[in-house]
């Protein structure tokens, strides 16, 4: 099998197994009794918040523990909109996650003003476009920071300042960066910025949500003191400790990762060409490497993804979330993929693990498809 949708999920850092394997047999204890057998899952859960907060040059006391990224992204586009109990307005993208999409469509229902920016031909938010709509009746800005479709990188420090500038919030949705571009929150200057581990070969069901210090808040889920007082429930210790180790190698290694796979995605687009099928490379020159969307003229998304399956290839047509609804992806439609190209899109997500072989094979499968 070659597997090539890493942006739907990726497989878990054997490292990372290692060091959750004592907290799912053994060390067992509540992190939050005072016994000294509960030690070792305090310590784990410290030193994890410490490791993940260097990642991202944040505090460790700014980083909670979730349940991934579609939790962190509605604790805080559903919080932001309540906490002052004002009707100040939400303004988000076209082209966000569905985890964004439909929180704002949930503090919409509750009365809350919610303004969808369009993007460029690139899928990129243009910080003018941000300007002109931002009033100082604006509340939250929420900008992802890659989109999961085509890659698109936002421009997140300009857009951040303009929304500080106009007297605002801003979340980031940074599910499918963190881990694979460089973030710094206090160089880039966002008050949120979700994470989900799944997405940088860390465990599934856990993730973060960074708040810097000082911004006030409201508690997710109200019960014990855990997380600051600010997430109740028992800490998922070895999941937690997962996500750390996983979270410190793919940072380490982001330079050597992405080198490796630009060069992939260049040998991939160049077969293409060289036979000659008619496609659309989507999204912006800035992309989460290894994002490769590819919009074929006149073919269809769905047809590609099974035929590429019987061979043995793992690819998407659009976003994994979406991947039970056969609706055109709100992605492609913002930045006005032509109607001719749209249907036959599929995206192809590479990892460290695949290999130039690999992205020959999808190639020649691709071209023996489509020439069909
Ligand atoms: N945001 C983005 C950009 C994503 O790509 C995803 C998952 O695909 C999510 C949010 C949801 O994350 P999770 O699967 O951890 O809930």
């Amino acid at each position: 099998m070659i597997y090539a949708d890493h942006a739907a999920t990726t497989k878990l850092d054997s490292f990372a197994f290692e060091a959750m394997k004592p907290f799912l047999l053994n060390e067992y204890g509540n992190a939050s009794q005072l016994y000294s057998f509960s030690r070792s899952a305090k310590k784990a859960l410290r030193q994890s918040r410490e490791r993940i907060a260097t990642c991202i040059n944040a505090n460790p006391e700014e980083i909670y523990f979730t349940s991934g990224g579609t939790e962190s992204d509605n604790w805080a586009i559903k919080s932001s909109a309540l906490v002052y109990g004002d009707l100040r307005a939400t303004i988000t993208s076209q082209i966000e996650h569905h985890a964004v999409l439909n929180a704002c469509a949930s503090v919409e229902k509750m009365g809350f003003p919610v303004v969808y920016l369009p993007v460029d031909s690139d899928g990129v938010v243009q910080p003018t476009v941000l300007k002109d709509v931002i009033t100082p009746n604006t509340k939250l800005v929420s900008i992802m920071f890659a989109n999961n479709e085509i890659g698109s990188v936002q421009p997140i420090k300009e857009l951040c300042t303009i929304a500080h500038k106009n007297g605002a919030l801003f979340h980031t949705d940074a599910v499918q960066a963190v881990g694979h571009l460089a973030i710094d929150v206090k160089a880039l200057g966002v008050d949120m910025l979700s994470a989900s581990a799944h997405k940088f070969n860390g465990p599934k069901g856990i993730g973060f949500l960074y708040i810097k210090h000082g911004i006030n808040f409201p508690p997710l889920l109200d019960g014990g003191s855990q997380e600051f007082g600010m997430r109740a429930g028992t800490e998922n210790v070895a999941s937690i400790v997962g996500m750390a180790v996983a979270l410190e190698n793919s940072c380490n290694h982001i330079l050597k990762s992405t080198e490796k796979l630009q060069r992939l995605e260049k040998c991939l687009v160049n077969e293409l060409k060289a036979a000659n099928l008619d496609f659309i490379l989507n999204g912006s020159r800035l992309r989460t490497p290894g994002n490769i969307s590819l919009s074929f003229k006149n073919a269809s998304g769905e047809m590609l993804l099974h035929r590429l399956d019987l061979m043995g290839i793992c690819v998407s047509t659009g976003s994994a979330c979406d991947s039970t609804t056969t609706q055109v992806s709100h992605v492609l439609q913002a930045i006005k993929v032509p109607a001719e190209y749209i249907q036959g899109t599929i995206r192809i997500t590479l990892g460290f693990e695949n290999t130039e072989e690999d992205v020959l094979k999808i190639a020649k499968s691709l071209i023996k498809i489509l020439q069909k």
